[in-house]
């Protein structure tokens, strides 16, 4: 297929795009750098430059690249910044996103897929967390993650355009090739393993007071190249819905940590900070529904797995990406 990728210079849009190429597809990216990385871009895909704010320049892309079916991966994703800076969030996640809708419309795409978050969810009702759990979001990052979910399903009704959503779980681990390299880095493994690499003195704990085993947060880590492979399986023809990408284990921060010292052969040192204002106690994935409609099989479901790929990454590319 002719795929058209918004975002894939960005984490998962990078191995999404690595992915497609691998078997077959033909992938056009596309990108305004201001969160990707151009030598993040597979070189066998074409690139184009440019904003989903410029919707001539969308759609002469998407006529360029004889797209078939849309990736949309590229979004604003800083739960702290959807607090201070909300219009940044629903300009770019939402009106960004319907420019690139309706474009993908008129040029005859007839599959499209969104990158979704469990934050569409909020502070959730029960545990592990299925798709029909009510949907409240406590920052307008998750607001404007489902304000676009509501609009695909309005799409999909009215102009027969086929949708999966992913609510994405934590993304982590790396392929061989591409990995995780945020200009500001908030992740938990990204920032653990710059302790073990010199570059942070210590790890900060968010939080050690919650109503968990340990007092640190629960958290559902999914791999990258896991992540990449649903997006494969959604192309296929009649595939349509919201669907969960976790793998339903927990694991605490305190867990994640020594995780890390255990791969890295190293002692990480921590220092317990205060929670970090919007994070649920536990997020964690039933992860059925991917699994039983969409016939998706996570290779990498182990927290070793996981950070053993990112670390192998981290040690390949010390400085991240250079650009
Ligand atoms: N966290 C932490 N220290 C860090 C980064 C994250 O304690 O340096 C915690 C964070 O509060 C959350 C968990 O680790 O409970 C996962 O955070 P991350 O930002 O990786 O993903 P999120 O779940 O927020 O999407």
């Amino acid at each position: 297929m002719n795929v058209f990728v918004t975002g894939g210079a960005g984490y998962i849009g990078s191995v999404c795009v690595e992915q497609l190429l691998n078997i077959g597809h033909n992938v056009t990216v596309f990108d305004n750098l201001t969160e990707g990385h151009r030598s993040a871009v597979d070189p066998r895909a074409q690139f184009v430059q440019g904003d989903l704010q410029d919707r001539p320049v969308i759609a002469q892309a998407l006529k360029t690249a004889q797209a078939e079916a849309v990736l949309h991966f590229a979004a604003n994703a800083l739960v702290g910044e959807s607090m201070t800076n909300p219009g940044k969030y629903f300009r770019n996640n939402v009106s960004g996103g319907l420019n690139l809708l309706d474009s993908a419309l008129e040029a005859g795409v007839r599959k499209f897929v969104f990158s979704s978050t469990c934050a569409t969810y909020g502070v959730p009702e029960r545990m592990p967390m299925t798709e029909d759990l009510a949907q409240k979001p406590v920052n307008p990052y998750g607001e404007s993650k489902l304000m676009f979910e509501r609009i695909l399903s309005w799409y999909h009704q009215l102009h027969r355009l086929e949708f999966v959503a992913f609510r994405y779980f934590n993304a982590a681990g790396a392929s061989g090739q591409f990995g995780e390299h945020h200009r500001i880095e908030t992740h938990l493994i990204p920032n653990v393993l710059q302790v073990v690499q010199g570059k942070k003195s210590h790890c900060e704990i968010f939080g050690t007071d919650y109503p968990t085993p340990d007092g640190t947060c629960i958290r559902d880590y999914i791999h990258i190249i896991d992540l990449a492979q649903a997006h494969i399986q959604a192309l296929d023809p009649g595939k349509v819905g919201f669907f969960n990408l976790g793998n339903g284990d927990g694991y605490s921060v305190k867990e994640v940590i020594q995780t890390c010292e255990k791969i890295t052969g190293k002692a990480i040192p921590v220092i317990a900070k205060p929670r970090r204002p919007g994070d649920p106690p536990k997020l964690v994935a039933a992860a059925v529904k991917a699994r039983a409609e969409l016939g998706w099989n996570p290779q990498y479901p182990k927290l070793e797995d996981i950070v053993r790929t990112a670390w192998a990454w981290h040690q390949a590319h010390p400085e991240g990406y250079p650009d």
